[in-house]
């Protein structure tokens, strides 16, 4: 009775939120009297492996292959289920990324295990794992328990906090995968990077988010959450109605249906404060709003508010910020 985390990488570089599933997994493993493990999957893994252990797993199985390089789910899916033998796993973890969610269905489904998707907290209730998850557009949070042998869930990033990394004792053990190409039905055929020149909004410490209170005129409303978030070295967020209007790409979404951020200072411009929005914002640490209408819900969230146009608002923060921030 293993909980078994699988460590997302890109490039050899792992996802971060992964190191917050598996904190969480070693303080339930503690509850529930059992260990948790790391799963690293990919061509060049020794470096991860190591930081797998560094941050508490008590074994750390790897599968390295080129043709497990990039993420491919047919065979990574195959590898978690050798690994959820070779551990004895009767939890499966993956952070809620689309390559976690898909690889969290997949295992789930060709084990029977029992799926909870997107939570947000993961504890011991009655000496049983008990997950919780937004449901109905995140007017309720439900509960979820196993009743499967195998518990699987995908968590949201930033659900919980990010664990110390230690001297990691923990045990090193290697898989020993075959992959034939000839079976595996999903072929790469391009790799585009996506532009990484901008800060991650689910990494960044400030967030300056702009909705649908821009509509006036807004490629001048982005553009001023742009120089207001350059002054403050912060990401750019923004509401789905921003989004869906087309002011804005998806991937800036902030949200129930965008990401989860848990910043130490975040900006809302022109956004009503939706329960959709909070449910992806409401634990930032301090939260200012920007907002022509005082009756927002979004001041009910927020330590600061500002009733008036983001217009004037902004630019003014601009300048006050570069001249205090040099
Ligand atoms: C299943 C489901 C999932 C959803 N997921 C998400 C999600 O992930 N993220 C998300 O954000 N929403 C989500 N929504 C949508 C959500 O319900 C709201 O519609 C959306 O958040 C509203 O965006 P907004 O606050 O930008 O727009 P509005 O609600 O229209 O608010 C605009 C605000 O701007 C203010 N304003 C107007 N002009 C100015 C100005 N010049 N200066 C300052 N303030 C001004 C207005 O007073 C108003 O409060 C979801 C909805 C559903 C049903």
């Amino acid at each position: 009775m293993t909980i078994l985390v699988w460590i997302e990488q890109n490039n050899g570089t792992a996802v971060s939120s992964c190191w917050e599933v598996l904190g969480k997994a070693q303080a339930l493993a503690g509850q529930l009297g059992t260990s948790a493990a790391a799963l690293v999957i990919g061509d060049d893994v020794d470096a991860i492996a190591q930081e797998a252990a560094s941050y508490g797993a008590a074994t750390v199985y790897t599968a390295a292959s080129p043709a497990l390089a990039r993420y491919r789910l047919q065979p990574y899916a195959a590898v978690v289920e050798q690994a959820l033998d070779a551990a004895g796993a009767t939890v499966f973890l993956t952070n809620a990324t689309l390559r976690g969610g898909a690889l969290a269905a997949t295992v789930a489904c060709s084990r029977a295990g029992g799926m909870a998707a997107n939570v947000s907290d993961l504890r011991v209730d009655g000496g049983k794992l008990t997950a919780t998850r937004a449901v109905y557009s995140g007017n309720i949070l439900a509960d979820i328990s196993f009743e499967s042998d195998l518990a699987v869930a995908s968590v949201r990033p930033r659900s919980f906090p990010m664990p110390e990394a230690g001297a990691g004792s923990g045990t090193i053990q290697e898989l020993s995968v075959s992959v034939d190409e000839a079976n595996i039905r999903e072929k790469i055929t391009d790799f585009r990077a996506a532009d990484t020149s901008e800060i991650s909004l689910t990494d960044a410490s400030i967030i300056v988010s702009g909705g649908r209170g821009v509509a006036a005129d807004p490629e001048k409303g982005f553009a001023l959450v742009g120089e207001l978030a350059d002054v403050l070295g912060a990401a750019i967020g923004a509401s789905r109605a921003a989004v869906d209007a087309g002011y804005i790409p998806y991937k800036h979404q902030v949200g129930q249906t965008g990401k989860t951020v848990k910043p130490d200072l975040y900006i809302a411009a022109g956004i009503s404060g939706a329960i959709q929005h909070l449910a992806g914002m409401g634990n930032s640490k301090v939260i200012v709003a920007v907002n022509t209408d005082p009756d927002a819900p979004i001041f009910e969230k927020a330590n600061y508010g500002i009733v008036d146009d983001l217009f004037t608002v902004l630019p003014a923060l601009t300048e006050e910020f570069k001249k205090r921030l040099g």
